[in-house]
Formats: C-alpha cells, sequence, structure tokens
C-alpha cells in the first residue's frame, strides 16, 4: 500500500501510564489487578502516576517529569518518537486543569501515531485483554516521511519559481 508505514511492534509492549489525580484510585486498581500482565511489559508514567504505582505494586516503572510541569509532553515526544505501544490516560473529564493544552497535544500525537488508547478502566480492560496485548503487531501509519520530502520539494520548486 502507498503512503503508508508498516511497524512492527514486538510482543512486549511500551505502554504509558498517566492518571490525573482524581483518577489515580482507578489506575493504581486497574495496575493491581493486572500485575501479572504488565510486569512482562516495559511501564513509562508522569511523575506522581509512576511514583504512586512503583509504591503500591513494586513493578518498575520509567519516570518522566509530573504532568503540568512537562511529563505529558515528554510522553508525547516519546510517541513522536516511536518509543511508546500504547497509552493508558486516565484524564479528568470533570475539573479543568492547568495543563489541559498539553493532554490535547498528547492524545493529538497519540492519535498521529495511530497508538491504542485507553481514556478509562473499561477501554483499559478491553485494551488488556485483546489477544494482540501480547503478540507481535504490525502497526500501519502515514509514511510522514515521504510526506514531508515531498511537501519540501513543493515548497523548494514553489521558491525557486518565485525568484
Ligand atoms: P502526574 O501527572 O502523574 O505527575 O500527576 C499526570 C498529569 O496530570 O498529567
Amino acid at each position: 500500500m502507498k503512503g503508508v508505514m508498516r511497524l512492527k511492534l514486538a510482543k512486549k509492549k511500551r505502554i504509558a501510564l498517566i492518571a490525573h489525580d482524581r483518577m489515580k484510585k482507578d489506575l493504581i486498581e486497574w495496575v493491581e489487578f493486572n500485575k501479572g500482565t504488565l510486569s512482562r511489559h516495559e511501564l513509562y508514567a508522569t511523575g506522581t502516576t509512576g511514583t504512586l504505582i512503583e509504591e503500591r505494586t513494586n513493578l518498575k516503572v520509567h519516570k518522566f517529569k509530573s504532568g503540568p510541569l512537562g511529563g505529558d509532553q515528554q510522553i508525547g515526544a516519546k510517541i513522536a518518537e516511536g518509543e511508546i505501544d500504547i497509552l493508558i490516560f486516565f484524564w479528568d473529564p470533570l475539573e479543568p486543569l492547568a495543563h489541559d493544552v498539553d493532554i490535547k497535544a498528547l492524545i493529538r500525537l497519540a492519535t498521529v501515531y495511530n497508538i491504542p488508547v485507553a481514556i478509562n478502566r473499561s477501554t483499559a480492560d478491553f485494551l488488556i485483554s485483546s489477544p494482540l496485548f501480547e503478540s507481535e503487531y504490525e502497526k500501519i501509519q502515514p509514511d510522514y516521511e515521504t510526506q514531508l520530502r515531498e511537501r519540501i520539494m513543493k515548497v523548494v520548486g514553489e521558491v525557486k519559481h518565485s525568484d
């Protein structure tokens, strides 16, 4: 298929976990319940969420900054670099937060790079019980590199013609 890229995801997934304060209890309970499965994967999290997960479950978590201090954007950057496979993001639907724009940006990047995202507990349940969660998977996404090269050629052509 032209214009798309196929990326091989390994059995062991790189999973980012984030929960806003009022949703943290939900996420911790979900992680505790699924500890066995999650222990076979690589876990990443924003600062406070990651610290709580480590304390409550003893799972090893790569921790970024706290969300409001840039942690969401750090995870977004990892997604853009192709280094996160799954996002579990229990965001708070009832409270406006200072870093709302970062939250929107993170969800946007997850969509751009065709990342599976769970925004609440039942979606997370469906995701973790999928056979794909622990098997190899070929992910299809638009070929942004080729699109970028084509755009550069087009802009270079337009600049030359305007000389
Ligand atoms: P936290 O960040 O895990 O450091 O609380 C989450 C967020 O608010 O995005």
